[in-house]
């Protein structure tokens, strides 16, 4: 399972029950996790979390804005006082800036840390070349529409061998045995009564590579189209609804609702959620709920809404569950 832990869906400011941005990722099999963007307060919202700081390998920042970064001094702080684990190197990748401001910080706050910090930079001029392995998947930067360098982080797993096929080896009469093992490794055996099997047989065709999409702020949803193709999941902000877009004056540099599920219905994208919903709808569980009649006039596909401390995973087959339905506002 690959697991999301959201940790802030506020945009620009936190509200009584929402954070600022924050999304903690773990995949399958590892103990370590990322973190992409970390708004102010980001450490504290951890503590409400079974994620916890030592085991934080990255950080992906989609774009400098405070409410997407502010969290980051005490992050780095913090982690060099956790217990083991916590000196492993911490990478840090983000756009034009982060390392400026991190050495900032670091410098003018005198914070010794005790692990390894490395940062990366892309710009917007090299992001299509950039992409970065680790262990069981890459990611990638797509480059986003803002009112300053804004990206999402397209993450795509390595292709997964198929699994054996116990029951059918089973049902031909094949003992079971370590020569199961062999099977599954994709050698021929010769069986005691003499029958030749070919492992290749009794292993079925390799899933689908997962491919999922986190996104920065964005006011043109459409500049993720190529990169949607082929993936099971965007998580996207709709800061606003259309109404509440019309009564602004002027550039408005964040998505409606009804912008990102046009744009996922197009991508016949079979699961979205919406997160980073705008202060003005002030908790109101009502007012979000225009969020959903909105996005549900484009959009088939599984649709959430984000809430600080929703985890979901997403399996296999690419299916994506909530796995703590206390805090669903709608599905
Ligand atoms: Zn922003």
């Amino acid at each position: 399972m690959i697991e999301f832990h959201f940790l802030g869906t506020a945009a620009g400011v936190p509200t009584p029950k929402r954070n600022v941005t924050a999304l903690g990722v773990r995949f399958p099999q590892q103990r370590n996790w990322v973190l992409i963007d970390c708004g102010e307060g980001t450490q504290h919202q951890l503590m409400h979390s079974e994620l916890t700081l030592s085991r934080l390998n990255t950080i992906f920042l989609t774009h400098l804005h405070g409410d997407h970064c502010y969290g980051l001094p005490g992050i780095l702080a913090s982690r060099s006082l956790q217990g083991s684990g916590s000196e492993q190197t911490l990478t840090v990748i983000g756009p034009p800036g982060t390392e400026r401001l991190i050495k900032t910080i670091i410098e003018l706050t005198e914070l010794n840390l005790n692990y390894p910090l490395k940062i990366v930079e892309f710009t917007p001029e090299d992001w299509q070349k950039q992409h970065w392995d680790f262990p069981g998947l890459s990611v990638q930067p797509v480059a986003l529409s803002h009112s300053i360098p804004s990206f999402a982080y397209r993450f795509t797993e390595a292709p997964r061998p198929g699994r054996f096929e116990v029951a059918k080896a089973k049902a031909d009469g094949i003992p079971p045995g370590p020569i199961y093992q062999q099977l599954q490794q994709g050698k021929s055996i010769t069986l005691a009564d003499g029958r030749l099997i070919n492992g290749l047989d009794y292993i079925a065709a390799p899933p689908k590579p997962r491919q999922f999409i986190i996104g920065g702020d964005n006011d043109r949803p459409e500049c993720l189209q190529s990169a949607l193709l082929d993936c099971d999941l965007l998580i996207h902000e709709a800061t606003m609804t259309e109404e509440m877009r019309a009564a602004i004056q002027g550039y408005v540099s964040h998505s409606t609702a009804s912008d990102v599920a046009q744009i996922a219905e197009q991508a016949q994208l079979p699961n979205l959620v919406l997160t980073h919903f705008s202060a003005r709808f002030m908790d109101r569980q009502h007012a979000l709920q225009s969020v959903i009649d909105e996005a549900r006039q484009h959009y088939s596909g599984k649709l959430f809404l984000a809430n600080d401390f929703m985890q979901f995973h997403l399996d296999r087959e690419g299916k994506l569950t909530q796995y703590n339905p206390s805090h669903t506002v709608q599905s």
